[in-house]
């Protein structure tokens, strides 16, 4: 039985005062919210003022990153290593958000790296996968979510992908308010978790898989009232504590 994730994506937002209203407003909202692992990310920058206060709140919300790099210390300017984030009690890294991937041009083989070093670590990874408009509309959608995920499958093999979570997220669907319908994310995560299906049943029965785009208190429990979508990674909605609260408690009653 998958247990549904629900995710904050907080991308470059954020102050002291904003962590702060947040974090406090979201430990606030989900009470009597059970059933669903509620998780958000940051910018690293606020890891340990969130760790504080995730330490003080009544209800649990786990401590997520946006990124990590590929090197555990040394010469490497600016990066942040695992050892670093599970030091701030960061559990569930975002790696492969196509920002980065569009933005740094990360490609799969250096987002695979990524991967195996959380797990090396004993982290969490949310790796992140979709298409972009165009694909989409040439009908690329399956085999485009295929080759990211092989990627680790290749280097790692399956098994690499239990107590992983991909997140489903169709690139033209994040910020734009144009979210993928319910049943159109349903048919490409079937499609995904059939993909894992031909390597290993029992990794893609269990393998919890997010959609993420556009996701709103509006449109959530129409997504998670579908059989393999696992819970949802959220961008901009999660800034909300309100709106984030009411995301998780939909996943929380959908998959009772
Ligand atoms: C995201 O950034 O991962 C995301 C899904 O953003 P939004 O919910 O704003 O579309």
């Amino acid at each position: 039985m998958r247990h549904p994730v629900v995710m904050g994506n907080w991308k470059l937002n954020g102050s002291k005062e904003m962590v702060s209203n947040l974090l406090k407003g979201l430990d606030a909202a989900l009470k009597g919210v059970e059933g669903v692992d509620v998780a958000v990310a940051p910018p690293v920058m606020y890891l340990d003022l969130a760790e504080q206060l995730i330490g003080k709140a009544e209800n649990k919300i786990i401590l997520g990153a946006q990124n990590v790099d590929v090197n555990a210390k040394g010469a490497f300017t600016g990066d942040i290593s695992p050892e670093m984030l599970k030091d701030f009690g960061a559990s569930h890294i975002i790696i492969g958000h196509s920002e980065r991937r569009d933005y740094h041009s990360e490609s799969d083989e250096f987002v695979a790296k990524k991967f195996a070093f959380l797990k090396e670590q004993g982290l969490t990874p949310v790796l992140c996968i979709g298409e972009s408009e165009a694909q989409n509309e040439a009908g690329e959608t399956v085999a485009v979510c295929a080759r990211q995920i092989d990627a680790v499958i290749k280097t790692q093999g399956v098994e690499a992908l239990n107590g992983a979570i991909i997140a489903y997220e169709p690139i033209w669907a994040i910020g734009t308010g144009k979210a993928a319908t319910a049943e159109d994310a349903q048919r490409i995560h079937a499609a995904i978790r059939a993909h894992i299906a031909e390597q290993s049943e029992e990794v893609a029965k269990n393998v919890v898989i997010q959609y993420g785009g556009s996701v709103k208190p509006e449109n959530a429990a129409a997504y998670f009232a579908q059989p393999d979508i696992d819970g949802a990674l959220v961008g901009g909605a999660a800034l909300d504590a309100e709106s984030f609260a009411a995301i998780a408690k939909a996943a929380a009653e959908a998959k009772k």
